[in-house]
């Protein structure tokens, strides 16, 4: 079944500065201000039914407004399921009232592990403190992008998380391919090289194998398939602009309009997907690709 989603873009900026961040620094900036996170509000209280509002960044809790404005906006002003991807930096305090605000409402706690700037030991504390303040229903789950070179680093971490009973989701590490290394209409984005095969084996091998979009992100190509993106699942930016994808994005394809001068028109139909890397794997999981995660 599909579980209509808008992935928003609360804030470009991020309190952490990974090297291996897929937005490149200079991209790694700028917060809306009130007057248009307000607009983007209005924006997702009149989409209807109910939908999912995955807030992501940049780094969510490190805007000023997201605690004091987006989420009670939220909250107040829309139907709809909140749920955070987040790189769990935000003080305890701040986590407490995130957990109390979205009581009910709640839908997935993204967490992301970075060893560059966590204590991977205090980070998974943390997460169970936050965990056991949130309602029974609301996902818990840990993400962390598996670094060649890097494997035994990840398979201590995701051993870490698993014994806490936490849900470990590995990503691989994707590179950007420079313009000339680029074929017309490929993708800029490609799946980084793993040459030890053996040590990525081993990491997503204690998943039980490599399993599909709900085990593991691994980039695949949907290409062909019928995909409800543009219709059901949106990206919003922190610019305000509405995008099909992200790889519809990437491609300067897919614009819907912007929620700040509120010209967003939605798709009315699923279209076959003209891409071949799909690279995040909430569409797949939210029953947009035909086939796919169902
Ligand atoms: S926490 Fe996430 S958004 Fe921030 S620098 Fe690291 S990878 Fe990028
Ligand atoms: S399958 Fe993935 S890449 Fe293709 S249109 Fe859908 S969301 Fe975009």
């Amino acid at each position: 079944m599909r579980k209509p989603t808008v992935e928003w873009q609360v804030a470009g900026a991020c309190n952490y500065d990974c090297s291996y961040c897929i937005v490149s620094r200079r991209f790694r900036r700028g917060r809306p201000q009130r007057q248009q996170l307000d607009l983007a509000v209005a924006f997702l209280a009149s989409l209807p039914g109910r939908w999912e509002v995955k807030c992501s960044g940049g780094e969510a809790f490190a805007h000023p407004l997201f605690m004091d404005q987006v989420v009670p906006a939220l909250m107040r002003r829309t139907p709809h399921r909140i749920s955070v991807l987040t790189n769990l930096s935000a003080d305890r305090r701040t986590l407490m009232r995130f957990a109390a605000l979205t009581r009910g409402r709640l839908a997935v706690l993204s967490a992301s592990l970075h060893v560059e700037f966590v204590d991977p030991a205090a980070f998974v504390d943390k997460l169970c403190w936050l965990a056991d303040q949130l309602e029974p229903d609301a996902s818990v789950v840990v993400n962390q992008v598996v670094l060649p070179g890097l494997e035994d680093q990840a398979l201590a971490c995701r051993d870490l998380v698993q014994t806490q009973g936490l849900r470990w989701f590995p990503q691989l590490y994707k590179v950007k391919r420079s313009k000339d290394q680029r074929a017309p209409g490929q993708d800029p984005m490609r799946v980084a090289d793993y040459p030890d095969a053996a040590a990525l084996k081993r990491v997503l091998g204690g998943l039980g194998g490599l399993g599909g979009p709900r085990r593991a992100n691994l980039a695949p190509s949907y290409f062909g398939r019928r995909c409800f993106a543009g219709v059901d699942y949106l990206v919003l930016d922190k610019d305000g602009d509405a995008w099909a994808c992200r790889t519809a994005k990437r491609h300067g394809q897919g614009h819907l309009g912007n929620v700040f001068d509120g010209s967003v028109v939605r798709w009315t139909a699923p279209l076959p997907c003209p891409y071949h890397l799909c690279p995040c794997t909430v569409p797949a999981n939210r029953g947009m690709i035909a086939g796919v995660g169902h």
